[in-house]
């Protein structure tokens, strides 16, 4: 295994430090874009280091499912260690990457304040990107993202801890508010979490409650933009809108969020009107923002970054004048490729393929090509919009090449035999298996928050309020 020095008294087992001469490879990042690099580099005599900060990897197009309890947590997520055990040449380990030393070709990662610095000879970055707010990290409070398994699960906590408290309100207004959820981001993310949470409200939730009824929940989609689905085009994303309306979602489109607080949002229309909406539930699903990663690679080799933090790559995906740094999937910026997975899949597998051919003296490939494979979104079950090459669809034939195509891609055979069980409770009957919510979930991130870096309270004075003095909608009590 590659040379790893550690600050920390426990050090990895001495038979293991040994790089043995063979050319050690760093992946930074376990999605999309790591994983399927590791997997083309099996075969290869190099001894590949893993570096990720979760010890799983995260099939996010299906976060909105665990969000609104019909998958679970495990099914989208399975432990990288696991699907890598078979890798005699690979080693997993857990940390952060928090810098890369381009000259003295370093990465440096932490967990829980023991410090690794990984050497390398060949690097492929691929760290991914973050929630954005546009410069308005404040409405990350109320308006959680969805980006990783804490995310899904804090919104999980929420949406039906809204429900649970409207069913305790006392005046008709607070009822409104708890039951109305607004989504913000037209694309498919947003697209996908609104049908679904209008879906739990109008069959799964329909029979539960006494007081309150939760077919009227109002959800309500948000974008700043013209259309549903921009990168659909027009006539498919005219097709969701009217798809999303028949499940009772209300599209609102020329909408900018301008502020949030616990209790709802302002909204600028595009004639200029500012209005406010009531909502106890607020879900971000507009922006994204590459690794930090990519502004320490620009710094160092000169490659641009863009506005969305990602590094703009040569032709070969590498850095310029570092053709041993490869920077695949959402943190590279080519050709205006859009930050999808076949996207990460495909340049993951180029950059193994690129280093494969290094180390056994064979010519380069030639440049990057991307293949579309076309992309899909779920409206709500049994309705789709897909478009492959130039042909669309829509409807229950969309739905069903997004459901063959979702359980191709999740990772492993038990979990797609599990997504199949809990997808046929959903879709074939009205429940959700994974309706589990804990005070955890909905309050651990606001309270990691208060805690301050590496949790220690003093550093920060201590928790500014407790978070038991907010409700299940992260709202202060009085
Ligand atoms: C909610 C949601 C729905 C989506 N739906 C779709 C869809 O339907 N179809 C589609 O094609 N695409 C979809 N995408 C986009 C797709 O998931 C991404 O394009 C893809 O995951 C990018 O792969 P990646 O490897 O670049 O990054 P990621 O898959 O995000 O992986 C990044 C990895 O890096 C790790 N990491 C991050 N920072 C560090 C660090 N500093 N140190 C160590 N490790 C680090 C993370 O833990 C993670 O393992 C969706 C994304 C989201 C968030």
């Amino acid at each position: 295994m590659g040379v790893i020095m550690t600050t920390s008294a426990a050090r990895v087992p001495a038979g293991r430090e040994s790089s043995g001469g063979l050319p050690r490879v760093v992946v930074i990042g376990s999605g999309f874009g790591g994983l399927f690099a590791a997997q083309a580099l099996r075969k290869a005599p190099v001894e590949l280091t893993l570096v990720a900060k979760t010890t799983h990897h995260l099939f996010q197009p299906l976060l909105y499912q665990v969000a609104t309890g019909i998958l679970s947590e495990g099914e989208i997520a399975p432990p990288t260690r696991e699907i890598l055990r078979r890798h005699d040449n690979t080693r997993v380990v857990l940390g952060e990457a928090t810098d890369i030393d381009l000259a003295a070709r370093t990465v440096t990662s932490h967990v829980l304040g023991r410090t690794t610095v990984h050497p390398y000879d060949e690097l492929i970055v691929a760290a991914g990107a973050g929630q954005s707010y546009f410069g308005n990290d404040r409405f990350a409070e109320f308006a959680p993202g969805m980006k990783s398994i804490d995310d899904a699960l804090e919104l999980r906590g929420r949406i039906f801890g809204a429900f649970e408290l409207a069913e305790l309100a006392e005046t008709q207004e607070e009822v409104d508010r708890l039951l109305t959820f607004v989504v913000v981001g037209a694309g498919p993310t947003g697209v996908e979490m609104a049908g679904q949470i209008a879906e739990l409200a109008r069959r799964t939730l329909r029979r539960d409650f006494r007081r309150i009824d939760p077919t009227t929940a109002r959800v309500v989609l948000l974008d700043a933009a013209p259309y549903v689905l921009p990168s659909f085009g027009e006539k498919l994303g005219g097709r969701a809108r009217r798809q999303l309306n028949d499940i009772g979602v209300e599209v609102q489109l020329g909408a900018m969020v301008t502020d949030v607080d616990a209790d709802g949002l302002e909204i600028k229309d595009s004639d200029g009107q500012v209005r406010r909406l009531n909502a106890a539930t607020k879900i971000w699903a507009a922006g994204v923002q590459a690794s930090p990663l990519g502004r320490i690679l620009g710094e160092q080799s000169g490659a641009e970054i863009d506005r969305a933090g990602r590094v703009t790559v040569q032709p070969d995906l590498t850095l310029p004048g570092h053709p041993e740094v490869h920077v695949v999937g959402d943190m590279m910026a080519l050709d205006k490729l859009p930050g999808v997975a076949q996207v990460a899949i495909q340049g993951g597998r180029y950059a193994a393929e690129s280093i494969k051919r290094r180390l056994s003296g064979k010519a380069p490939q030639p440049p990057f090509q991307y293949h579309d494979k076309g992309s899909m979104a779920t409206i709500s079950r049994f309705s789709a919009v897909a478009e492959v090459g130039k042909l669309k669809f829509e409807g229950f034939l969309a739905w069903v090449m997004w459901l063959v195509v979702h359980l191709v891609y999740i990772v492993g055979f038990k979990s797609r035999i599990t997504t199949v069980l809990h997808w046929s409770v959903s879709f074939l009957g009205r429940g959700r298996s994974e309706r589990v919510t804990t005070q955890q979930q909905v309050y651990g991130r606001l309270a990691l928050e208060h805690l301050g870096p590496g949790f220690e309270a003093s550093k920060t004075g201590g928790p500014k309020t407790s978070p038991v003095d907010e409700d299940l909608t992260g709202r202060e009590s009085a």
